[in-house]
């Protein structure tokens, strides 16, 4: 090689060198999941001798409160854990409205537990829909299309919105008041062909939750008129029958086969009896996101490496298990409970440990185990998913 070659063949391997480092340091996004852990980086967060906690008790903070409406949030901030999704618990008194905003950094999925929402979301295509929602229903907007949230009727409403990005925080949405209030009024005049005064008075800072008379129980048609959305962003989850029936309870579940705009997040409703426990298991593909809705439940982690941790959580906690993470569920209160739960994900995936046992030869189980083959006959045969407190 000549000192000419020699010098090219360094820079080139130079240059190769600083993609391969910047292509690690740039935080890309797998389809699920934290970039870190994707690539077999250990998480400095999951990586230490124990596990840290997976549980945050959103409700019991304050969250940004206007009014009598508020929003608390669960993000990286709050639950080092959850890299990848966020939560929010939003309450809107009658009248009020969650702004007009995007979010630059995540989808939104929604589950409506008490009172009346309306939404309205524009698409790309310059599709808009506007949809009225009930407790039970369930929304998704994709990432970074706009939308609003207003409350109906007389009641106040309360919904838990699920961001497939744990490092999205709702107070950092962008918001059209913030954006409006900071762009010169010359730029806005020209820009919507109106005179500068038309935009006097208006907002000049974020106003985040608007607030005025109840609206109509029709809504009035869009300025552009109406246009039909090829997609429908409403879902109404617990209209429908659950997904699965057990004697210790049942689940309902919305994932993109059948809510195809939900592309990034699966949701799941999980109903169980006093005793009853979500078997052991863990999702190949997603993180999971959980808000307790009522009752006492016990969730517990493994880890690898001998970690295993077991948090109780009560009606208002937040859990979190990373993509793969082994865990369950056990109701141990008195009454049932019922869980919202989230994954980063169109396509639901899980593996039951009752399942991969009985995947396997009874010949390989006793090895595995160094016990008789005959005990691992009595095993199921099968998927227990739920187990009732009867067994
Ligand atoms: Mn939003
Ligand atoms: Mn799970």
């Amino acid at each position: 090689m000549s000192d000419v070659q020699r010098r090219e063949f360094m820079a080139a391997a130079a240059g190769i060198a600083a993609l391969a480092a910047g292509t690690l340091a740039t935080p890309k996004r797998a389809e699920a999941g934290d970039p870190s852990f994707m690539n077999n980086v250990p998480d400095p967060v999951a990586a230490g001798k124990e596990l840290p906690t997976f549980k945050f008790e959103l409700e019991k903070t304050t969250g940004k409160v206007i009014g009598n409406s508020f929003g608390k949030e669960a993000t990286v901030e709050q639950l080092p854990i959850s890299k990848g999704i966020a939560g929010v618990s939003m309450k809107l008194e009658p009248g009020a409205m969650r702004e007009l905003h995007w979010h630059a950094t995540a989808a939104e999925w929604a589950f409506v537990l008490e009172g009346r929402v309306r939404t309205t979301v524009i698409s790309p295509t310059g599709d808009a829909e506007t949809n009225d929602f009930n407790p039970g229903d369930v929304w998704y907007f994709p990432r970074g299309h706009g939308h609003m949230l207003e409350c109906l009727g007389n009641e106040p409403c309360h919904f838990i919105l699920i961001f497939d990005n744990g490092y999205f925080s709702e107070f950092g949405t962008f918001s059209i008041t913030d954006w409006l209030g900071h762009v010169p009024k010359a730029l806005l005049a020209k820009n919507f062909g109106l005179p500068e005064s038309a935009f006097d008075g208006f907002p000049k800072e974020e106003v985040y939750f608007a607030r005025g008379p109840i609206p109509p129980e029709q809504p009035a048609k869009p300025l552009q008129g109406l246009k039909t959305t090829p997609l429908t962003h409403k879902y109404q989850l617990l209209e429908r029958p659950p997904h699965k029936v057990f004697k210790g309870g049942r689940e309902w579940r919305v994932d993109s086969s059948s809510f195809p705009i939900s592309k990034t997040v699966t949701g799941v409703v999980l109903d169980l009896e006093p005793g009853a426990l979500r078997e052991l298991h863990w999702h190949p593909t997603a993180d999971e996101w959980q808000y307790v809705i009522s009752g006492d439940v016990s969730v517990t982690m493994f880890g690898s490496h001998g970690r295993y941790r077991t948090e109780t959580m009560t009606r208002g906690d937040v859990g979190y298990i990373p993509q793969g993470y082994g865990h369950s569920i056990e109701n141990v209160g008195t009454t049932p409970s019922r869980m919202l739960i989230g994954f980063n994900t169109g396509v639901y995936e899980t593996i039951d440990l009752s399942q991969w046992i009985a995947g396997n030869p009874a010949d390989v189980l006793a090895k595995n185990f160094s016990k008789p083959a005959s005990l691992f006959e009595k095993f199921p045969h099968g998927d227990v998913f739920i187990s009732s407190k009867e067994g």
